[in-house]
């Protein structure tokens, strides 16, 4: 099998009303195709973060596409090497998305799901929903008690600081201690909950909030620290028992991840298809962790279509416990259809609140042509 065509679908998504995105507004996505001589397509989606899908796009077409014409799709991980190695010139996403197309194809030649080829250990894993930043205590409450109610296990806040908002425009880490207590309460002892702080504390707030949800039986502590700041992370470990959760966003994939596990700075590795290598990558990432006797917890994937590619991951690998829903929901907002844009069918966590594997073969995911094509703005070629 050879691969005769690369293209990037670049597709205006006109109104996401979410918490994420602000108000209604053109949200890009991009559907990568890589087509074959057998006549097998493999896809990917292109989404925000990163440089956004027309950058990506132009990254795939000008520095990938010219030296994958012609080759064996199934060289996954030559190709993933190859890829790797010109990080000078791309960005991991671009990796990442041509990546797990790859995948696709090699699912769809053998007819079997992606998780088959990579190593299936079980059919389902939990969900835990993870909440958009929400302005009072009672809201993160309210939404995960409506989660239990689904029956599902986990609940994940995201409080309101982040690094790239204005410090002035943020509440005091009262208010993370106050929402953390809130759910705990209104959530009782039975579901597991975490906070993921991103990147936006100082040590001292950090240890702060730490101590206070360690004290409400909180299963981890998410992304407390900027990830420059591996000492803080370090310190913070030797004063709280509550695990710490680091790692989502660092540079350097793989090759920068062994100094945060020997120094202790994180309990969990962390990756997702996007920006750590696609498939192949998150699985070194798994398995360097599994090594060291971690979970790498998988992160959310950024598009409906990639998360359905992380599911594939967390159904070849043991040491994941949870599957993050991350739905960008306002607060009184139950939807999961965000989760489902640009597939033709639904995301689906069952009344346990588990997520299933995908059965079909490849990505197991069928493309909503008709609503991409309802809105292209261009095709990278
Ligand atoms: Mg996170």
């Amino acid at each position: 099998m050879r691969i005769t065509d690369i293209t990037v679908v670049l597709h205006e998504r006109r109104s996401v009303p979410s918490a994420a995105f602000g108000p209604a507004r053109p949200v890009p996505l991009g559907v990568l195709r890589v087509t074959t001589d057998e006549g097998i397509e493999g896809n990917a989606f292109l989404s925000s973060p990163g440089p956004g899908p027309a950058q990506i796009a132009y990254q795939i077409v000008t520095h990938i596409k010219p030296w994958l014409l012609g080759e064996d799709p199934l060289d996954i991980g030559r190709h993933w090497r190859r890829m790797q190695n010109q990080f000078h010139f791309l960005s991991p996403h671009a990796v990442g998305t041509v990546d797990i197309a790859l995948w696709d194809i090699a699912g769809r030649a053998a007819g079997l799901p992606v998780h088959r080829l990579l190593g299936t250990c079980r059919d389902r894993v939990p969900a835990y929903f993870s909440s958009a930043n929400h302005d009072t205590a009672q809201a993160y409450a309210d939404e995960a008690v409506y989660w239990q109610q689904q029956g599902w296990k986990g609940y994940k806040l995201h409080p309101p600081r982040a690094p790239w908002l204005p410090p002035d425009s943020s509440p005091p880490i009262d208010f993370d201690i106050e929402a953390c207590a809130a759910v705990r309460e209104a959530a009782g002892a039975g579901m597991t909950l975490m906070l993921d702080s991103s990147w936006s504390y100082s040590y001292t707030e950090g240890l702060r909030v730490g101590q206070a949800i360690q004290d409400l039986g909180y299963h981890w502590f998410e992304d407390p620290f900027p990830t420059h700041d591996m000492h803080s992370y370090v310190r913070l470990g030797r004063h709280l028992s509550i695990p710490l959760l680091a790692t989502e966003i660092n540079p350097g994939g793989l090759a920068a991840l062994p100094p945060w596990i020997t120094s202790g700075a994180t309990d969990f590795l962390r990756g997702d298809v996007v920006i750590t290598g696609g498939i192949t990558g998150l699985m070194k990432i798994a398995h360097l962790a599994e090594a060291f006797g971690m979970n790498c917890e998988v992160h959310d994937s950024y598009n409906a279509l990639n998360n359905v590619a992380g599911l594939h991951v967390m159904m070849a690998i043991d040491n994941c416990d949870w599957f993050e829903v991350l739905a960008f929901n306002r607060a009184g907002d139950h939807s999961l259809g965000q989760l489902s844009y640009g597939l033709t069918e639904p995301f689906a966590v069952d009344s346990c609140g588990e997520v299933h594997a995908p059965a079909g073969p490849g990505l197991g995911a069928g493309i909503d042509w008709d609503l991409i094509n309802s809105a292209v703005v261009a095709v990278a070629s």
